[in-house]
């Protein structure tokens, strides 16, 4: 049967969500959460308080971002959230030339198609942030860890005009890559979906330094889904509360703590998948430098969410190759690079994960 790995369905974590099945469950009667409103007194009226405060103490516990002083804005994944930070950051003054919106090749696929689903005359997608050469003001998107390469990024326009940055930290956490610094830029986002592996409660949220782009940020979550589901907060603030309590009251065992857990399983995931490739000798994989993290007080590596593979001189499409083997990654093209390049999921069930390195150790240059 052919693979698809060409998704990030984040599912590698459920066998430590079921080992901790009854902290983390919610009960929640009939007749609760029945208001839109969440908090009247917050200008982002429809986040519960308690997940807030979880948000709040899982990046103090983590040290990954700054939030003192900084606006937080839940949104329906951070999907949401990007479309509402362009929102926030374009000009008002809706004009025939859109702000440009860059990002550095390669990038996450579905920026482009987030931007140019909406046709908005606010914003456009413009492709690569390295190529960017007008004297125009405009957006770059900074994804560090980035999708699909899992390198760490900076800021790349090279332009005297003025420009707006939103960082999205969807991966900037311990199991993926060291914490070197605590993150404090303007517009920070994060997801749920990659943290936890919670993807389907389609919980983000954005840390904003600035109130004005803050309360945009929440008209645009208003006006497109009228808040975000109270129950996927109270799951959400539940499940990051008792990753919190685990490190903060000692309550579990080393082995039990979820950073610990994750980061373990896929160091483990990429030292298999290493072994694969280097039998295969049909791709290469980028090596990531070593590095002290933070939260963890270890040097250590990076273990991306996905597999950025580059074929070996003399083939021309990765994508076919790994067809070839029945696996199904996402072509390169889709990130605004080559056929040359491939990504594949690292976060897939272990049975899927198993069976891909499996056959991924039998490729064999034709
Ligand atoms: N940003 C990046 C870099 C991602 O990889 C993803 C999910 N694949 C998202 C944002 C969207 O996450 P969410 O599930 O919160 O919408």
């Amino acid at each position: 049967m052919s693979q698809s790995l060409n998704r990030g369905d984040p599912l590698a974590f459920g066998s430590y969500w079921k080992q901790m099945s009854d902290e983390c469950t919610v009960v929640i009667k009939g007749w609760e959460l029945m208001s839109y409103y969440s908090d009247s007194s917050n200008m982002c009226w429809f986040m519960l308080p308690e997940l807030r405060d979880e948000i709040e103490r899982l990046h103090h516990l983590v040290g990954n971002a700054v939030t003192k002083d900084k606006y937080i804005v839940v949104g329906n994944g951070s999907s949401q959230l990007f479309q509402a930070a362009l929102f926030a950051v374009s000009p008002s003054d809706v004009s025939d030339h859109p702000i440009n919106v860059v990002v550095t090749a390669p990038y996450y696929s579905e920026y482009k198609n987030a931007i140019n689903v909406l046709h908005s005359r606010m914003f456009r997608w413009a492709g690569d942030a390295t190529l960017y050469d007008e004297n125009k003001p405009y957006i770059e998107v900074v994804t560090s860890p980035n999708n699909p390469d899992g390198t760490l990024r900076v800021p790349m326009v090279n332009s005297l005009a003025e420009g707006k940055l939103i960082h999205d930290l969807a991966y900037y956490w311990p199991q993926y890559t060291p914490i070197n610094y605590e993150a404090g830029h303007d517009i920070m986002l994060f997801t749920f979906s990659k943290c936890t592996g919670h993807a389907g409660s389609r919980i983000g949220w954005a840390i904003v330094k600035d109130i004005a782009v803050a309360k945009k940020m929440a008209t645009f979550v208003q006006s497109s889904t009228m808040g975000v589901s109270k129950e996927s907060q109270t799951r959400a603030a539940k499940i990051i509360a008792v990753i919190c309590d685990g490190y903060q009251n000692f309550k579990s065992n080393e082995s039990e703590l979820f950073f610990e857990y994750s980061k373990r399983l896929m160091r483990e995931r990429w030292e298999k998948f290493r072994g694969a490739i280097e039998q295969s000798m049909v791709f290469n994989v980028t090596k990531y430098p070593r590095a002290h993290c933070n939260f963890t007080n270890e040097i250590s590596e990076t273990y991306p969410s996905f597999a950025w593979l580059k074929c070996e001189e003399g083939i021309e499409n990765s994508h076919h190759c790994l067809r070839k083997l029945n696996i199904c990654g996402r072509e390169g093209e889709r990130f605004g690079v080559d056929s040359k390049y491939v990504r594949i999921s690292m976060l897939g069930i272990d049975d899927e994960f198993n069976e891909m390195v499996k056959r991924l150790s039998n490729a064999k240059k034709e």
